[in-house]
């Protein structure tokens, strides 16, 4: 019998535990920190039958419809496109920035030539980059980029991510790009989502399977080791066949090459006896001090006129920090030159053994939303198949 252990009850560890225990028919023992599965993603009901997600809003975004027919063996899932706004200079303006937000910040008259010639410079764009406006040879466009930049980005990036946007891997700013149309939906993405139970219900259902051991409030990392002379990473001092890790890779190696630099957020909620207090489900705050979003879990279920009351959740990003007590979890990775270095040293210390797989946003130290992980964690599996099925 093999032995195979799992670190991390996230997405990434979740389907390749299930995966490697339904189609191979092999143990799979997941071995997870905290004191509940979901990683990021989980959610619970608060004492008002609201549903919250306790490390942030999550929506189900994608152009890959398997990754539908994916959850859907799992969970129940019902279409929910995601809609934001952003309060900026005391108003509410649609995020992403799109045509209707152009009316709103430069007003109707002025919109009609911006318009005009944002169409015809973007023509058949859906979406594009603040940097493509700002990079624009017209002057116009450029100004308005960089209204939206000094507005919106500047400040909301300095907050996010603690550094300068000049500093960040243009990727990520280019996440939220500017709307070519009337469109409201924050993301352009084909299949928008929600579990109608939660998400919680989608990793219990995946990981409740007879091959499956899960540990819950257990921290792998003391129970790792690595033998040099074997190239084998050992699990409670004996081999494993195959080790899955989807943790943060730098404290895999004990921060051999120093600390890999994470965003945590601190999440503050406040009740109102109230049916609902925001004018949309998530509200972005560019301007405000300290705090970026607002969220409004209610807003996400259909309609409960059975629960009076509502709770905002407001995120407060802050440096990771494991021994602080507000931010000891490490949300996003900060995407930059010398951190891409950096994990490329963890890389090659992996590289070394034989026996351990990086999987998910942590170990890979990458941007990856659900689906993304998801899809990820799926092709993934075929190589951890070839792996197990051939030795
Ligand atoms: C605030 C926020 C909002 C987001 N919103 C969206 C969204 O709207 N749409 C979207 O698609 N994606 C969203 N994401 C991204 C989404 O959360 C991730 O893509 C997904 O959760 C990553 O799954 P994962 O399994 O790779 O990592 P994680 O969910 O981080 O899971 C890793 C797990 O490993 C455990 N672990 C780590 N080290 C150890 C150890 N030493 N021993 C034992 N266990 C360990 C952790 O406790 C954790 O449970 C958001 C993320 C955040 C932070």
């Amino acid at each position: 019998m093999k032995k195979i252990i799992i670190v991390g009850a996230g997405f990434s560890g979740s389907i390749l535990a299930r995966k490697i225990a339904e189609e191979l028919n092999m143990k799979v023992t997941v071995v997870e920190r905290r004191t509940h599965i979901g990683g990021n993603a989980y959610d619970e009901y608060d004492e008002n039958g609201i549903l919250i997600q306790k490390y942030g809003p999550h929506f189900i975004n994608t152009n890959k419809y398997y990754v539908i027919e994916f959850l859907e063996k799992y969970t129940e899932l019902f279409p929910h496109d995601t809609k934001l706004l952003s309060y900026i200079d005391g108003n509410y303006v649609r995020l992403p920035f799109n045509f209707r937000t152009l009316q709103q910040l430069v007003g109707a008259k002025k919109s009609e030539s911006l318009l005009a010639k944002l169409r015809s410079e973007f023509y058949g764009r859906d979406r594009v980059p603040i940097f493509e406006l700002l990079s624009s040879g017209d002057n116009d466009i450029k100004a308005y980029g960089e209204l939206l930049f000094e507005k919106a980005y500047r400040t909301y990036t300095a907050k996010q991510w603690g550094i300068p946007p000049e500093s960040i891997e243009k990727s990520v700013l280019e996440r939220v790009p500017m709307a070519m149309s009337f469109d409201e939906r924050y993301l352009n993405k084909d299949f928008q989502y929600l579990p109608v139970k939660g998400y919680t219900e989608i990793f219990r259902n995946m990981l409740d399977h007879p091959n499956i051991d899960l540990q819950l409030n257990t921290d792998a990392l003391s129970h790792i080791r690595f033998d040099e002379n074997e190239d084998l990473v050992l699990y409670d001092g004996e081999k494993v066949d195959c080790l899955i890790y989807t943790g943060a890779i730098d404290e895999l190696f004990g921060l051999k090459y120093g600390r890999l630099p994470y965003r945590s957020l601190k999440i503050d909620y406040d009740y109102y006896d109230e049916y609902q207090v925001l004018p949309c489900e998530i509200i972005s705050y560019p301007q405000a001090p300290g705090y970026t979003r607002k969220t409004e879990y209610k807003q996400f279920t259909p309609n409960r006129p059975d629960i009076k009351k509502t709770v905002v959740a407001t995120e407060f990003p802050l440096e990771y920090d494991p021994d602080s007590a507000e931010a000891n979890i490490p949300y996003y990775p900060v995407l930059t030159t010398n951190s891409t270095q950096t994990y490329q040293k963890y890389i090659k210390e992996v590289e070394k053994y034989n026996n351990i797989f990086l999987c998910g946003r942590l170990a890979e130290f990458k941007y990856y939303n659900m689906d993304i992980c998801i899809e990820h964690a799926l092709q993934y599996y075929e190589n951890i198949k070839e792996y197990l099925t051939n030795d």
